[in-house]
């Protein structure tokens, strides 16, 4: 007999089948199924995963796969709270202008190297803003995001929420053109890129935002004026998830969640455990923020 049938069946948590559904679309596998391997994603370490919060666990209060991530709790979303009553979830005239700015960039070296820039893509009057590191050889090659593995398995992560990277979601990094090999954004070409960033976040005007990584967390997370340099350098990755962070660009106060990037992940797959609870923690910061918004006028 197979260690998971020797698991009692009353310490087996009981999970709904929309939840075993979206544990194995992130590729998580309950521990009580371990020794039952039928797919090449390996299993998390068994203590890492997480139940959802309790309070998504009310059947009535949950249309889909996760309230934040129904389209029906979107419908009637207005914007963020510190944004005017008044702003229409319509796209902003100016995105295309800053695409093209972005697509033309030669504010650092990168932009003699690369054979795209990549700005970003999805929806733009998105409820998630997902910002990465920088491209990588096939986004180079593409102009967009997260096209190689790491973005396969974003697609997952997505899709766990009943998600996909063009609806309610936008997609960017914290740089626009690929390093050389890949290697780590410098500080100076963080710095370059900042400014299409922070105009994104203002277009955007995305009601949750998550960092993917390390790059992401401490660009964002100082971008924000949530940590000092000093503890965005002395906290690993690690130790900056879990928190839902209120985080300040320009006017609005958005809800910014870090949490590991896909490529670790795929090196790391016992990690997606957490990284599933980030996403919850995401969808909650979500569904509190649309549930405090004030009406459509
Ligand atoms: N990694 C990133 O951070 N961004 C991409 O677009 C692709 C891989």
């Amino acid at each position: 007999m197979s260690a998971p049938d020797q698991a009692p069946e009353q310490a087996r948590p009981r999970l709904s089948p929309r939840h075993s559904a979206m544990l194995a679309e992130m590729g998580v596998r309950p521990w009580w199924l371990f020794g039952t391997q039928t797919e090449a994603t390996p299993a998390p370490a068994p203590q890492t995963a997480p139940a959802r919060p309790a309070r998504h666990t009310e059947p009535a209060a949950v249309p889909a796969a996760h309230p934040a991530a129904a389209p029906s709790a979107r419908a009637p979303a207005p914007a963020p709270a510190a944004a005017p009553a008044t702003t229409p979830r319509a796209p902003a005239p100016d995105w295309d202008a800053l695409e093209q700015q972005i697509r033309s960039c030669q504010r650092c070296p990168l932009g003699a190297q690369r054979q795209c820039a990549v700005p970003g893509m999805g929806d733009r009057r998105p409820d998630w803003l997902l910002v990465g590191e920088a491209p990588g050889e096939e986004e180079d090659r593409q102009g967009l995001p997260f096209v190689g593995r790491a973005g396969q398995l974003l697609d997952r992560m997505l899709a766990a929420l009943q998600l996909q990277r063009t609806q309610r979601v936008h997609i960017t990094n914290v740089i626009k053109c690929r390093p050389p090999q890949n290697r780590n954004p410098a500080a100076d070409e963080i710095a370059h890129c900042a400014p299409y960033l922070r105009r994104q976040i203002e277009l955007l005007q995305p009601k949750i935002v998550l960092a993917l990584g390390r790059f992401a967390a401490q660009t964002l997370l100082a971008e924000g004026g949530c940590l000092s340099p000093d503890e965005l350098h002395a906290l690993p990755l690690g130790k900056l998830r879990g928190r839902i962070y209120p985080a300040r660009f320009g006017a609005q106060t958005l809800p910014l969640v870090v949490t590991y990037h896909p490529a670790y992940l795929l090196r790391s797959p016992a990690d997606k455990a957490r990284a599933w609870a980030d996403l919850c923690l995401a969808a909650d910061a979500l569904e509190a923020a649309a549930s405090t918004s004030p009406g459509p006028a």
